[in-house]
């Protein structure tokens, strides 16, 4: 068992001892390790069990340190940076060779982020190192939300998580990096498409379905829960699934057909906030529940709708 605590003087030791400590994001929880030091960060891919191809986010308090570490900055990437920093988008830039080739797998590039999350702020600003962190589940599962989510799967192997409470934006960060100059989506996430184009105008999205190295977070299976998951319009699921027990995951409305006790709704008010923030502890919900299956309903495709949806394609055993 791992202690869940609020103790920032303590985390920030255990990391200074190159130790591992679960953290509280705005999007979900993370695996920090200190991204400078290479058994730290390899600690990190140990413990996920996730394969060293999968390149980590590096995590800083400021945008002064991300000059530390990337070699770098385009215009474009000032912009963003300044508008939507702290918050849940990732930029993927040029790095400097302080970044060891394990936080990298090897690449070129260095992916960083500003979390906007209170007590990991005040955290990294104690530190003089910043941090890599993936989502600290068992590689392929479902994102933590909660310090409980991060003790149920990883309690045995870490020392320490500190418990910000169940985060606010509920997805992990979209992922933006630059190509010839042009900005381009490698993951859609907590900040949405059209927010982002009304600073920029027009950004490509290229969500990648492969285990490119370039986005691995993209691949096709990913985000599973417990029980197999079906994505799509449950009218028409259901009737392959006759003499199953079926859980419903929907958006606002409940299946008149199922009973209601096997039912979850993201958000009753259609609220797509509301749905991202439930998204991932629902998922886990129907661990605990009586059913065989999931069956997950198609929310509208727009705003963080979008990359919700990217979420439940990928948890799919149907897609
Ligand atoms: P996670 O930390 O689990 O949310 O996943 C991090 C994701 O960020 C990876 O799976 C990649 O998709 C992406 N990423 C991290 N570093 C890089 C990089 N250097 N270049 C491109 N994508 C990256
Ligand atoms: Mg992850």
């Amino acid at each position: 068992m791992a202690e869940i605590g609020t103790d920032i003087e303590k985390a920030a030791r255990l990391l200074r001892q190159g130790k591992l400590v679960a953290i509280p994001t705005e999007t979900v929880y993370g695996l920090a390790g200190n991204a400078f030091n290479e058994e730290a960060v390899l600690k990190i891919f140990e413990t996920k069990n996730r394969p060293q191809f999968d390149p980590l986010i590096v995590h800083s308090s400021g945008i002064e340190w991300i000059k530390e570490h990337v070699a770098e900055i385009p215009s474009l990437a000032r912009t963003l940076m300044d508008e939507f920093w702290p918050g849940p988008m990732t930029l993927v830039l040029p790095k400097k060779p302080i970044v060891p080739d394990l936080v990298t797998s090897g690449l070129d590039n260095v992916a960083v982020r500003v979390p906007s999350h209170p007590l990991t702020q005040e955290l990294l600003r104690s530190l003089n190192f910043p941090l890599a962190a993936p989502s600290a589940n068992p590689f392929g599962y479902v994102s933590p939300t909660t310090a409980q989510h991060v003790e149920d799967q990883l309690g045995e192997k870490i020392d320490y998580i500190l418990d910000g409470g169940p985060t606010t934006v509920g997805l992990e960060s979209t992922i933006i990096g630059f190509e010839e100059g042009k900005p381009i989506i490698y993951r859609l996430g907590g900040l949405s498409v059209d927010v982002i184009e009304d600073l920029i105008g027009p950004v490509e999205v290229t969500l990648n379905q492969s285990s490119d190295p370039k986005a691995p977070g993209m691949l096709k299976s990913h985000y599973a829960p417990g029980k197999p998951l079906y994505f799509g319009n449950p009218g028409e699921m259901i009737h392959e699934f006759e003499g199953k027990r079926i859980g419903f995951l929907g958006f606002m409305t409940r299946l008149e057909f199922l009973p209601p006790d096997r039912q979850l709704l993201l958000s009753p008010h259609g609220d797509l906030h509301e749905a991202a923030v439930n998204l991932f502890a629902f998922m886990r919900e129907f661990d605990k529940f009586p059913v065989d299956l999931i069956l997950a309903e198609r929310l509208p495709e727009i705003g963080l709708g979008r990359a919700i949806n990217d979420r439940l394609r990928r948890a799919a055993v149907n897609s």
